[in-house]
């Protein structure tokens, strides 16, 4: 079956007498056992719950894998990959990362006497250069969060393996439908679910699939062990969200193209990031190992205030740190998504303070444009250039 198929044909609800179309919501923590010590399939919702299963088992086919885990949060399942590291392993990271993810490993996870290195790893050797006998985690994202930085998953698996450590993907910014890290032989693949996969912006949840049945049973371990799986009703939520997944993404891609083309040809624009643009560097790359580019583009104006100034006079495109929704949203990474960056890592990685990052949503495409030229109008006028160029010194 096609993909846009395996997201509605699908087993919603194994077992079940009345065949319902859509996955019952099995809102109990617990479930009664026939005797003492005899179990059914369920005894606890923390362990299992059937409509967790039947997500999890989705997803697993989903992204080519053997088994999925549903969390709480993205952050939480990131957390529960880190979980398989001890104190003096080490944890080498692609620079460009979600915020938050540099704030666990650096700020959490320093305290445990695991460290994080950070290294470009869309230039191989100088990424190569930071794996140590101590690294055994190699984690990145690609696309990178908010450069847009194209990462060859396959030359860090390789790299990561020859290594002995294993490869983590957050793939959040791409989904299934557009990327299999697994399939390029990451070991762990994970999600924000809280993005793509549920598209919404009405849930919190994060997913790991893998392949290995050993590196399964210990995922399965921690979710248990550590108590942060994702709730039935929740779950629900996510597997309505996700059977619209393709025709999001067909629809966001096209808008996200037409904006970054539209950006490109901006005066004020001085640079457009987007893997979808041919003049890109990662175009090629991104077009080998993914199936499109997302709907995530970021572009800088020169002037921290200009970008400023442009994000707050947007009206179609919410300000919010979020992205992959159907709604179109606008941010400044700076001091949003990525303020949570450690002073120590923000200073390897070249995050420019006047970098504006897009979501593109399901809106029509000529909408966003003309909100985002009424924006740029805006902030042009030339009082407003004066104290543009103020604060491109200040910045
Ligand atoms: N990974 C990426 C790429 C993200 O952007 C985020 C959150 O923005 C996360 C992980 C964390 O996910 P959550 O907010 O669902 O905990």
């Amino acid at each position: 079956m096609k993909f846009a198929s395996r997201l509605v044909s699908f087993n919603v609800a194994p077992g079940d007498p009345f065949r319902p179309m859509a996955t019952p919501i099995y809102q109990t923590a617990t479930f009664e056992q026939e005797e003492a010590t005899a179990f059914g399939p369920y005894d606890y919702s923390r362990s299992g719950n059937p409509t967790r299963t039947v997500l999890e088992e989705q997803l697993a086919a989903l992204e080519n894998g053997t088994r999925g885990f549903c969390f709480s949060s993205g952050m939480a399942a990131i957390t529960c990959i880190t979980r398989l590291l001890r104190s003096g392993d080490e944890i080498v990271a692609e620079s460009d990362l979600y915020g938050g993810a540099c704030r666990l490993f650096t700020r959490v996870l320093g305290r445990t006497g695991i460290i994080a290195r950070y290294a470009d790893a869309s230039d191989v050797d100088a990424f190569a250069s930071v794996i140590n006998e101590c690294t055994r985690l190699v984690y990145l994202e690609s696309p990178t969060n908010p450069l847009l930085r194209v990462v060859d998953i396959q030359k860090i698996a390789e790299l990561a393996h020859a290594r002995g450590a294993l490869l983590a993907v957050d793939s959040s910014a791409m989904s299934p439908y557009l990327q299999n890290p697994l399939d390029l032989g990451a070991d762990i693949v994970l999600h924000s679910a809280t993005k793509y996969l549920c598209g919404h912006s009405d849930v919190t949840a994060g997913v790991v699939v893998v392949r290995d049945d050993e590196l399964a049973k210990q995922i399965y371990f921690l979710q248990n062990a550590e108590g942060n799986a994702l709730g039935p009703f929740d779950a629900f939520l996510f597997l309505r969200g996700l059977k619209t997944l393709k025709l999001r993404l067909d629809c966001q891609q096209k808008n996200a193209q037409a904006v970054a083309e539209w950006l490109e040809d901006h005066p004020q624009v001085t640079g457009v990031n987007y893997p979808g643009l041919a003049s890109s560097p990662g175009y090629l790359l991104q077009h080998k190992q993914a199936r499109g580019a997302g709907a995530v583009l970021s572009f800088t104006t020169g002037s921290v205030e200009t970008s400023r100034r442009i994000v707050e006079a947007a009206h179609m495109f919410s300000i919010c740190v979020s992205f992959g929704s159907i709604n179109s949203t606008i941010s400044l990474p700076g001091c949003m998504s990525h303020a949570s960056v450690p002073p120590e890592v923000g200073a390897v990685r070249d995050l420019p303070a006047d970098l504006v990052r897009l979501s593109v949503g399901i809106e029509d495409a000529s909408d966003l444009i003309a909100d985002l030229e009424r924006a740029f109008a805006t902030v042009s006028s030339p009082a407003q250039i004066a104290v543009d160029e103020t604060a491109t010194e200040v910045a």
